[in-house]
């Protein structure tokens, strides 16, 4: 099966005290084909440990695999991994131990291909999804910017949860400082840190150039249209200029960037331009989220999809995907909620991002991708194997195990993590 190797990235062997890489955090940067890729691994007591590529998998490893994985990343060639084995570990062959080698290598690449940078809407893949794979927690969270006495503690829980990668909320006029200090804290503990937020918001050299230092990997902004009148009617006057610099600037920076792309029928319009536009200019990723409500009038008068609707724009996302060969992020539709307008509620943006992510909120709750919007524990009082065994995520991973092709659009791949006319398949306000 592809990717069988995801299978067995949460089996954790035992090492024989002392361990062969000394406990710590390791960072190295690897390139391939002009793509550069972020390691880091981090290095646990029992010589375990968790390596994380750029904002897109996380591998657990056995005492083995990190002394195989620490010297590939230092650029050692496969015979000189092999005599740290042979001087490190007994009671394996050679053959065994060239066996390993080829694994890490194998899985290394696996986790660095850019069509594996994001799980997007391969769940269909055994292998990716949260119950198959026995994953022992989500690849992502999706945190509000809060103040340092509330996130940090999260941050803590998370990475001791095996959570990789977070990526920070930042609401309008956010206190910098407070986003470079979460930003600082998550690299210290070797997480993936991203920043999600409205260009407008964002756009600031120096706030990004502080972010850049403190170690930020990637910054998600809503992107709407290439039309900068469509665009601003979503994000705020203004903000089609504030994403075009802020997209240039991280390209020149190298600086991955996710363009988020609100689906709503003024955006589907000009989609397959808007996308071009963004590959042209360098979006690594771009993120579909799409509003929708079982409404129909609501639909109708704010422009945004109906239930049945939701195929077509399904379809029209891959379609375009495809054709711009785009790396691309179904994330769970957005239910609308009419307490908000609409430029709000795209403002605000998806719960989380993508299928193995999870939200948590300031004061620690835990909340699924998909579904009614409840709370599954409390990430600072409970212990993670609690929460993520909790019925909100035992129904929501029922749902995603479930089959949901049928005869009626075959070949659609996004649904293979839930059908996207299903509303209860949808995050739900
Ligand atoms: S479940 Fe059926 S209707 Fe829904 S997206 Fe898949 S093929 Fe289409």
């Amino acid at each position: 099966m592809a990717m069988e190797w995801l299978k067995n990235l949460f089996s954790v062997k035992r090492a024989a005290p002392p361990p062969a890489v000394a406990p710590g955090v390791y960072h190295a940067m690897q390139e391939a084909e002009g793509a550069y890729t972020r390691f880091h691994l981090r290095v646990e007591r029992d010589g375990s440990g968790l390596l994380i590529a750029n904002a897109a998998a996380a591998a657990r490893l056995s005492p083995t695999g990190v002394l195989v994985a620490k010297g590939l990343l230092d650029g050692k060639k496969a015979d000189a991994v092999l005599q740290d084995l042979v001087a490190n570990f007994r009671g394996a062959t050679e053959d065994v131990m060239r066996a390993d080698i080829a694994k890490v290598e194998g899985l290394i690449a696996q986790i660095t291909k850019p069509g594996d940078m994001y799980p997007v809407f391969n769940l269909d893949d055994a292998a990716l999804s949260p119950y198959s794979a026995e994953l022992i927690a989500p690849l992502q969270a999706s945190l509000p910017l809060a103040e340092p006495e509330k996130m940090l503690p999260i941050l803590d829980k998370l990475w001791d949860a095996g959570i990789p990668h977070v990526t920070l909320l930042a609401p309008r006029s956010f206190d910098g400082t407070r986003l470079v200090r979460a930003i600082e804290h998550a690299e210290d503990l070797g997480m993936i840190a991203g920043v999600r937020g409205r260009a407008s918001d964002l756009w600031n050299v120096d706030l990004l150039t502080a972010m850049t230092q403190a170690g930020v990997d990637h910054i998600t902004f809503i992107y709407a249209s290439d039309d900068p009148a469509v665009h601003d009617a979503l994000c705020g006057a203004g903000d089609h200029a504030a994403a075009t610099a802020l997209l240039a600037w991280l390209e020149e920076n190298q600086l991955c960037a996710v363009a988020e792309l609100p689906l709503v029928q003024t955006t589907l319009y000009g989609l397959n331009a808007t996308v071009k536009t963004l590959m042209a200019q360098g979006a690594d990723n771009i993120a579909f989220v799409a509003y929708a409500t079982t409404d129909v009038a609501l639909a109708k008068r704010e422009g945004i999809f109906d239930a049945d609707a939701m195929l077509q724009v399904a379809a029209m996302v891959e379609e375009t995907a495809d054709d711009a060969q785009a790396r691309f992020i179904w994330d769970p539709p957005v239910q609308r909620n009419p307490a908000q307008s609409l430029a709000e509620q795209v403002q605000a943006g998806p719960r989380c991002s993508g299928d193995v992510a999870v939200r948590v909120e300031a004061d620690g709750s835990v909340i699924p991708p998909r579904g009614p919007y409840k709370s599954a524990g409390n990430l600072l009082q409970m212990p993670w194997n609690v929460i993520w065994d909790h019925e909100v995520f035992r129904r929501y991973r029922e749902r995603v195990e479930a089959p949901t092709h049928c005869d009626r659009c075959p070949g659609l791949a996004i649904c293979a993590a839930d059908c996207p006319r299903e509303p209860a398949g949808w995050a739900q306000p």
